[in-house]
């Protein structure tokens, strides 16, 4: 060995290095490269790769390659010779390596959601890093090395408060004596507690408990939407100051996204606040993850690597574990997810309850209202009306939600049929009143409103069915006349994705909404979830019946989950929470959804639908994958999951498996790609990915089969939220 170490020169170390390829590449494991000196696994590089250098990461010496053997070249290419290997272009300096639990978590994430280890490793980090020259690296360094030390106490001193903890209720105690409890570190525990329960406040003590004792320790917060993070961060730097807490989002500038990942890795940051992305963030000290709202769909990615933000954080906090540091997790939510609920139903997590609200505030009274008691052509029910108006001249707030934005649904001509459709979707387009146009809701297509049918020429052509936009305009006339408090006529106002898309008009809208400006507030879900607006006494859903017979399995799920957060709303303000009313008009009174939520009751709700699903052979009693395709045309989409289903057919362990034929999607067309996709289903999570692992090499051969010709690109989505 001393004679080859000469001929290689002072090259003669061979690192694994894990750099980002295009998915679908022959290459997916780590790749081996040359460097004078041995480098710790988890080191920053800079490697050459074909005519560019790319960021990568050193990675174990017997690091398993992320797909199992078989898979087509998921392993550098053997017999390359010393002499054809290249060496580590240079190491990022000072910076301490990316720690094993952290490169467990994203071996863990490629295998389970089936990506290559170095796009999954590489788009963990922030992307300035894979851009900055080693200048501006240098330069970075330098100047959080000048901020830490003009800013001492920071990861080597306890975390103190600079403001005090509210003292908590009794009920909150409660949950806090648990979670400090062993029980509570042995699983996941999740806090099932109502609206208005005080929730963050729990989060805020747990953290403050844990930083108080621990110098290097560090908290991961997770929200489902970037529109919540600004209202925790606000809360959590209110408790702890502004330093040292990081926020983490795809909203935030790429410089500003290296820096608070600089200081989450450097274990600057002592709580790190973000969306899904923040699961996969380096944090050295983390001893606690929280995850806000944990039933929330924006947990699941819906591109890319398509992983759960949720489950992560729960494999996450384990690995922390088996590493030698122990890791809580905490799942919240008022309405979990039936996964939780029934994992912590059969034990594997631990279910802590806060059923009572802050300062003894009542859950709002459910009114139904009967549609087809209603006038015929009413949009809203007279008494509904009546008792909005009634709200105003108290100088109390009204909130209506109606899950569809834009004036109308579909413009249509009556003389001959023609509706707008969208040329390149399966889709219609959505008719705006207010700039006269035609807008695609899927891509984006926009045209002015024609001024008669494009067929036959009819001037009459109407709009057909209800959005946010006309809403707003038939409320604020059913309530004309009607004056406020102060003499004012009542003001209606509208918020959804069309009325806050620039920035800064959702802080403004809630601005105006807090201010009591605004007395009756129409808008699609996005009102619903977590704004705090104390002077909503009623919320009323206006089409609540669309989710009740939805194809989707999980639509119950999600409008009990919608209707008990909008509720959540209502009353918020314990003095007059004892008004607080929730409307929804329905054609289905007797639905049994509505028989639980009149009671509040979501174990009862739970209870039922995990029944139905159990029956039905739905998750979480069974576990599935799709496999998606995108294609020119339909045919070439499904001649492609065709083949894949037939590949499948023929690998080890298939027998557990059920593989549906493949099918278009729900919107089978978006802006001109063809998209369809194959369902996967087993009762055995781990026969379900040993199968998925071994199908990647059939993949890339149905791939070139003539049939799929024109297919685009093709992905795994394992646990679909929605199939
Ligand atoms: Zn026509
Ligand atoms: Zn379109």
């Amino acid at each position: 060995m001393t004679q080859r170490k000469e001929t290689v020169a002072n090259h003669d170390t061979r690192l694994q290095v894990v750099v980002a390829l295009p998915a679908h590449t022959a290459l997916s494991g780590p790749l081996t490269y040359l460097h004078t000196q041995p480098c710790p696994a988890g080191s920053l590089v800079r490697v050459p790769l074909g005519q560019r250098d790319v960021l990568g990461i050193t990675w174990e010496e017997d690091s398993p390659a992320p797909l199992p053997p078989g898979a087509a070249g998921s392993e550098a290419p053997p017999a390359l010779s010393a002499r054809a290997l290249k060496p580590v272009s240079m190491v990022l300096p000072d910076c301490p390596p990316l720690n094993p639990a952290w490169r467990a978590l994203m071996g863990f994430a490629a295998r389970y959601y089936q990506r290559s280890l170095g796009e999954m490793a590489l788009a963990a980090l922030p992307p300035q890093l894979r851009d900055l020259s080693p200048e501006q690296w240098q330069r970075r360094i330098r100047r959080l090395q000048k901020a830490q030390a003009a800013a001492p106490a920071r990861g080597d001193s306890p975390l103190q408060a600079v403001s005090a903890a509210l003292s908590p209720s009794p009920q909150q105690q409660q949950a806090l004596d648990t979670l400090a409890s062993p029980a509570a570190h042995d699983k996941p525990v999740l806090l099932f507690g109502a609206t208005g329960s005080g929730k963050t406040e729990i989060y805020l003590q747990a953290a403050q408990r844990l930083l108080a004792t621990d110098p290097a320790a560090q908290v991961l917060v997770m929200v489902p939407e970037i529109n919540l993070t600004p209202m925790l961060l606000e809360r959590f730097t209110a408790r702890f100051g502004t330093t040292q807490v990081a926020a983490m989002h795809s909203g935030m500038t790429p410089a500003q996204r290296l820096t608070n990942w600089l200081a989450a890795h450097l274990g600057q940051a002592r709580i790190v606040l973000g969306t899904r992305m923040a699961v996969l963030c380096s944090a050295p000290g983390l001893r606690l993850i929280v995850v806000d709202e944990e039933h929330d769909p924006s947990y699941k990615s819906q591109e890319g690597a398509r992983y759960s933000a949720r489950d992560l954080a729960i494999y996450r906090a384990r690995v922390e574990t088996q590493h030698g540091r122990p890791c809580q997790v905490v799942l919240g939510s008022a309405t979990p997810s039936l996964e939780s609920w029934h994992a912590a139903a059969t034990g594997r997590y631990l279910r802590l309850d806060m059923p009572d609200r802050m300062g003894g505030g009542q859950l709002p009274h459910l009114r139904l209202v009967d549609m087809s008691q209603q006038p015929k052509g009413a949009v809203l029910a007279p008494a509904l009306v009546a008792a909005m108006t009634e709200r105003a001249q108290r100088g109390e707030q009204s909130l209506i939600l109606l899950n569809r934005r834009g004036y109308a649904p579909v413009l249509s001509c009556h003389a001959c049929g023609w509706k707008s459709h969208c040329p390149s979707c399966s889709a219609y387009r959505v008719f705006h009143k207010i700039d006269r146009t035609l807008r695609c809701h899927h891509c984006g297509f926009t045209e002015r409103v024609p001024r008669a049918c494009p067929d036959c020429g009819n001037i009459d052509i109407a709009p057909v069915g209800k959005g946010t936009e006309q809403l707003e305009e038939q409320v604020a006339a059913l309530l004309s006349g009607e004056v406020r408090p102060d003499g004012q006529p009542l003001h209606v106002a509208r918020m959804d994705a069309d009325t806050t898309r620039e920035k800064g008009s959702l802080e403004a809208q809630l601005a105006r909404m807090h201010s009591g400006e605004v007395d009756v507030l129409v808008g699609t879900q996005m009102v619903a979830k977590g704004h705090d607006f104390r002077r909503i006494t009623l919320v009323a859903a206006i089409n609540a019946d669309s989710a009740l017979f939805a194809a989707d399995y999980r639509a119950p799920e999600r409008l009990f989950s919608l209707l008990m957060q909008a509720g959540g709303r209502a009353g918020r303000d314990a003095d007059l929470s004892h008004q607080g009313e929730l409307w929804v008009q329905t054609w289905n009174p007797t639905h049994p959804l509505f028989a639980a939520l009149r009671t509040h009751d979501f174990a009862r709700f739970a209870q039922n639908e995990l029944a139905d699903r159990e029956t039905a052979g739905m998750p979480p009693f069974t576990y599935q994958a799709l496999l998606r395709a995108d294609a020119r045309t339909q045919e070439a989409a499904q001649a492609f999951l065709a083949a894949a289903r037939d590949a499948a057919r023929t690998l080890p362990g298939v027998e557990h498996l059920t593989l549906y034929p493949p099918v278009p999607m729900q919107i089978q067309r978006i802006a001109n790609v063809e998209r369809a996709q194959m369902l996967l289903e087993s009762h055995s999570r781990p026969a379900l990915q040993h199968v998925l692992s071994q199908w990647h090499a059939e993949l890339a051969r149905c791939k070139a089969l003539p049939a799929a010709k024109g297919l685009i690109r093709w992905a795994i989505d394992v646990d679909p939220l929605a199939i």
